[in-house]
């Protein structure tokens, strides 16, 4: 996936809290953490753009989005 932000090609991964909100990147079936910070509890798939660093997350709502 391209960043939208800088069209550099972004890294796959994991998402994860445990301590920590972690970033780790999966190459070629092996992870490599490449970013972290505070945080608690969850895991979500995601890309990582090292040039700008931004994650893009999908994430489930908990309720419908309210309609327009
Ligand atoms: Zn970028």
């Amino acid at each position: 996936m391209k960043c939208p932000y800088c069209n550099t090609e972004m890294m796959t991964g994991v998402l994860k809290s445990g301590r920590y909100i972690q970033f780790q990147e999966i190459e070629n079936g092996k992870k490599k953490e490449v970013a972290k910070s505070y945080m608690g509890g969850a895991k979500m798939e995601g890309c990582l753009c090292p040039q700008c660093k931004k994650i893009i997350v999908d994430i489930s709502l908990l309720e419908q989005p309210p309609t327009r």
